[in-house]
């Protein structure tokens, strides 16, 4: 795989970094990042680390060596070779050993201060805001700009018709999301992209190199970078890891992130301090939370919480077990929650306690706050009668069930 012929282009009110990729698997494809003018200072024209960490994983995948026509940070592609290559490998059974080369590296450190973070209104994101915007005071760890990136999150990227869907929810969802972020007083960064195209296998497997990689491309702007985790505290990486092993790069995120790091910016692997359900617990209070959270990930048009997909679910069963549902009705629509979703998401938890973290998490809190869920046994017939009721009949039917057995 070669990555050469750098260019920048301004269009309208936008200014587009591209390079060209050419692949034996792929042939020769366009990879490319935009934003808008405003921030167009934050593009790294000098290095292309963002667009090798941003096909790294599909050159593994494919075996194909990756050389780069072009400058790259000389500690990047150092890490690359010998870590993250290997690390990749390990956890990544689809993985395959390549070498990295490039004509050009240097240990430029670049003229800037920023300190960012992705902002999505979720969990993570709140609570990483929460904790290094709120709570701190050293302006070199504070967090003083978000970034929004279109380079997976906001729908898949195999077709032209999925890149077109996924870049208009990407600004819907930014105009939706820049409120919080502009009562801050803190510019919330678009940087629309392509790279989705490049990973056809979905937005989990490999969000945190993709995530880098747009981060990597705006090196220009920031000296540090925190990414909000995948949810599981540091003991449950380990205990749970075969949930995550070849299905979520959030399961290396702790090693993996700093490795990514350059010269010029520090990528900072945040959140596996706590757990989800602690992550919860520790914002709930937090205002902004209250009118900004957005958890949801069904592949829908709208950008607002669906109310009944896994995330919302997780979401609305751990704040009603400790006693805030309530509180959240005008964020989700927890008639819809409860008619539709919580008696077979409940089943769900308990049926999946021993393997899934985040059911065993909202199961031991339930019992910590003496909340009886059903048992395992009624638990398994449900969830076999939901599974078997899906298969064989019509979505009213199984709606017409869910009511009646609901309890609501
Ligand atoms: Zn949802």
């Amino acid at each position: 795989m070669k990555i050469y012929n750098l260019k920048t282009i301004k269009n309208d009110n936008n200014v587009r970094l591209s390079v060209s990729i050419d692949s034996e698997k792929l042939g020769c494809k366009e990879l490319w990042f935009s934003t808008s003018e405003k921030f167009a200072h934050g593009l790294c024209e000098t290095r292309l680390d963002g667009f090798l960490v941003g096909v790294i994983f599909p050159a593994m995948q494919y075996g194909e060596n990756i050389h780069v026509e072009g400058c790259v940070s000389s500690k990047l592609i150092f890490n690359l070779n010998n870590y993250v290559v290997p690390i990749l490998m390990a956890f990544f059974s689809s993985c395959k050993r390549i070498e990295i080369t490039a004509t050009e590296t240097n240990s430029e450190q670049f003229d800037c201060s920023g300190v960012g973070t992705g902002f999505s209104g979720g969990v993570d994101s709140f609570c990483t805001v929460f904790d290094h915007y709120d709570l701190v005071q050293d302006p070199s760890y504070k967090i003083n700009s978000f970034l929004f990136l279109n380079v997976g999150s906001n729908g898949r990227g195999r077709t032209e018709e999925e890149l077109l869907f996924a870049g208009k929810k990407f600004y819907s969802r930014h105009d939706y999301l820049r409120k919080f972020p502009n009562e801050l007083g803190l510019d919330f960064i678009p940087l629309d992209s392509n790279l989705h195209s490049f990973h056809p296998w979905g937005h989990q497997l490999t969000h945190s190199l993709t995530s880098v990689s747009g981060a990597l491309v705006m090196q220009n702007i920031y000296r540090k970078y925190f990414y909000a985790s995948g949810g599981l505290s540091y003991l449950e990486l380990f205990k749970f890891h075969e949930f995550l092993l070849n299905r979520d790069t959030a399961l290396i995120d702790p090693i993996l992130l700093p490795l990514l790091s350059t010269e010029s910016i520090d990528f900072i692997s945040d959140g596996a301090q706590y757990s989800r359900v602690e992550k919860i617990l520790r914002i709930v209070d937090y205002e902004p939370v209250r009118r900004y959270l957005n958890v949801c990930v069904h592949y829908g048009e709208s950008y607002e919480n669906c109310s009944v997909c896994s995330k919302c679910c997780r979401t609305l069963m751990t704040l009603n077990l400790i006693g805030k549902l309530d509180e959240f009705s005008h964020l989700f629509d927890i008639r819809k929650y409860k008619k539709k979703a919580e008696l077979e998401y409940v089943c769900q938890q308990v049926v999946r306690q021993n393997k899934d973290p985040f059911a065993q998490a909202v199961v031991k809190l339930a019992k910590e706050k003496g909340i009886k869920l059903p048992s395992p046994l009624i638990s398994y017939f449900l969830v076999f009668l939901f599974n078997f009721a899906r298969a064989s009949l019509p979505l009213a039917v199984l709606s017409k069930i869910k009511t009646m057995l609901k309890l609501g």
